[in-house]
Formats: structure tokens, C-alpha cells, sequence
């Protein structure tokens, strides 16, 4: 089949229906996705051999103009519609940059109770907010896997802004994800609810935990990471498409008493901390306090900021 008619994974020379079968159900159902993938990580997802799946990429990447050149005046403009939206501390905004980026993806990590979720809450309402006060002027989706979204933390949160809580909760669009398969399957729903809704952030609380709790072993580490990776980019291209900022947040494995590995170690590895942008490692600080550290930025030092979660949210520390 010529270039030109490639439009689906069915249309891919050599995908019949059991070859398209065993892609979809690794969640590989676009161009994109498949064109975005490395033969090896493709072929550990669908079982299906290295050199089939290398050809496979191949095609993908020319149907979906995957990895054309942009020029640096083409890619400064790019720069230039890239929205910031406060983390309500000016200290930790600071620190970003003037706050959360939107085309890129920031990883909130650390122990449990370190924040993680106080902090996609308080993202989730000031995304609303009008540019000029540091939001995004648009609504948020979030894709909660560990039933932890609060209501009642919007409404303070909310209220401490001047906001009217009732409009705020509605602007929110909280999906439940029970599994990875769902939680892959959410981004595609959210995509389609933003060609409606002006959905400027999508927060997913946790990233890795489904993934983690369902790929146990060794043997299933390449498995569970083709799969984080395939869903971050697919978050990475929600994000670049609709100038959306995406938050996510991923545990570290935080057993003192552990006798492997790092303590402060994010899950997933080097595949999540690739794809996100900015990442923030939190741990408690002194007195209720939280440390925020930047870690591994492309453009800013490695610094670090203090705040305090207060009743009203995020404040500085
Ligand atoms: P993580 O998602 O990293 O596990 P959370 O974001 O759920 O952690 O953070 C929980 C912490 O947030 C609590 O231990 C508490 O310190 C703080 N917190 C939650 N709600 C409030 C509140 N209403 N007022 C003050 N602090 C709060
Ligand atoms: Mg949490």
C-alpha cells in the first residue's frame, strides 16, 4: 500500500486482522503509537518478531510524520504558546520557570503522604484561573487510579481563591481508572472530550501504581516498561496537541528498611523520568513542610523550594 493511503494500523503492510489484534491489545491502535515505539519494546508488547515490528515503525513513522525537522525559528514560536500555571507558592513558580509548563509532562514523586496528590488538586484549580492570574483560563480532566481525588479539597482550595466552588467542581472531569488497560484507554476519552471542552490540564494520580501492582517480577519489567512508556507518550501528545499542561505523580519505593535498591528511587525508571520534563521529587521537610526539588530539568538548575500545605491548599513554606 502507497504512503499516501496509510491512515490506520490495519493499513500497515503485512497487519492482518490477528497481527492487528495482538497490537491493539497491547493498546497500540494508533500510528502514532506504534511510530513512536522502539522494535524492541514493540515486539516484547505484542509478541510479534523484532524485524516485522521494526518495518512496522518504520511505515508508522512516515504515515504520521513522526520525527520531520522543525526549524529553531519554527520551534521558538512553539515556545512562545507555552502557558504557565501556578503552583499557588511563588518561590516554588520560581523555581519552574514562572510555574508548570504546558506541552510537556511534570512528574510530582516521593513517599506516600509527601503531597502528591494536594498537589494535582490545587493544579486542578488553578488551571482555571485566567492567564493574568496564572491559570490556564480551561477546564482539567484528571485520571484517578488510587480513588484519592477529594471534592471537599477542591472547595477550600477553591474558596480560599475567591472562587465559587460549585463552578470550579464542575470543570473538573475525574475518571476512575481500576486498571492500566483503563488508564491507557482514559487518554484516548479525554482527547476526545477536549476537541469540546477547553481541557488545559490532565492530571494522572498515580502514573505507575496500577502499572506497578499488575507487571510483578522480572520477567514482566520490559512488559510493564512498554507499556509506561507507550501510555507517557501518549500523554506527552495530549499535552503538545491542546497546550495542556500534564501532571502526573509516581511513588518512590520509600522502605527504610529496604535492602535493595534506592530508597528515594521513582518507579518506572529511566522511561518515565525521559518523557517527563520536569521532574519534582517532595519529602517532608521541618515542621509539616515540604522540600520540592527539581530534578533533571533541560533548561533550569537543579534547585529546591519549601512549602506548606495548608487548609487553603499550596502556599509558600
Ligand atoms: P501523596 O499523594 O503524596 O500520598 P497527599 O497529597 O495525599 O500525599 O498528602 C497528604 C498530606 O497533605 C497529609 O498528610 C497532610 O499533611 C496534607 N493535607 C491534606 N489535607 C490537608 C488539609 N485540609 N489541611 C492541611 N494539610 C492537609
Ligand atoms: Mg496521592
Amino acid at each position: 500500500m502507497s504512503e499516501a493511503k496509510i491512515k490506520n494500523v490495519t493499513d500497515l503492510t503485512g497487519v492482518g486482522p490477528s497481527i492487528a489484534d495482538k497490537l491493539s491489545d497491547a493498546g497500540y491502535d494508533t500510528l502514532e503509537a506504534i511510530g513512536t515505539q522502539s522494535p524492541g519494546e514493540l515486539s516484547s508488547a505484542t509478541g510479534i518478531g523484532k524485524d516485522t515490528c521494526t518495518k512496522f515503525i518504520i511505515e508508522a513513522r512516515k504515515a504520521a510524520d513522526i520525527g520531520a525537522f522543525l526549524t529553531g525559528t519554527q520551534l521558538m514560536e512553539k515556545r512562545a504558546t507555552v502557558g504557565k500555571l501556578t503552583t499557588s507558592s511563588s518561590t516554588f513558580d520560581e523555581l519552574l520557570g514562572g510555574g508548570v509548563e504546558t506541552q510537556s509532562i511534570t512528574e510530582f514523586y516521593g513517599p506516600y503522604g509527601s503531597g502528591k496528590t494536594q498537589f494535582i488538586l490545587q493544579l486542578a484549580v488553578n488551571a482555571q484561573l485566567p492567564v493574568e492570574e496564572g491559570g490556564l483560563g480551561g477546564e482539567v480532566a484528571i485520571i484517578d487510579t488510587e480513588n484519592t481525588f477529594r471534592p471537599e479539597r477542591i472547595i477550600s482550595m477553591a474558596k480560599a481563591l475567591d472562587l465559587d466552588p460549585d463552578e470550579v467542581l464542575s470543570r473538573i472531569h475525574v475518571g476512575r481508572a481500576y486498571n492500566s488497560h483503563q488508564q491507557m484507554l482514559m487518554v484516548e476519552k479525554v482527547s476526545e472530550m477536549a476537541k469540546e471542552r477547553p481541557i488545559k490540564m490532565l492530571g494522572v494520580d498515580s502514573l505507575t501504581g496500577a502499572f506497578r501492582a499488575e507487571y510483578i517480577g522480572r520477567g514482566n519489567l520490559a512488559d510493564r516498561q512498554g507499556k509506561i512508556s507507550a501510555h507517557m507518550k501518549e500523554l506527552a501528545r495530549f499535552g503538545d496537541l491542546y497546550n495542556a499542561a500534564v501532571v502526573v505523580t509516581n511513588q518512590v519505593l520509600s522502605n527504610p528498611a529496604a535492602f535493595f535498591g534506592d530508597p528515594t528511587k521513582p518507579i518506572g525508571g529511566h522511561i518515565v523520568g525521559h518523557t517527563s520534563k520536569f521532574r519534582i521529587y517532595l519529602r517532608r521537610g521541618k515542621a509539616g513542610r515540604r522540600v520540592c526539588r527539581l530534578v533533571d530539568s533541560p533548561h533550569l538548575p537543579e534547585n529546591e523550594a519549601l512549602i506548606s500545605i495548608t487548609e487553603d491548599g499550596i502556599r509558600d513554606g
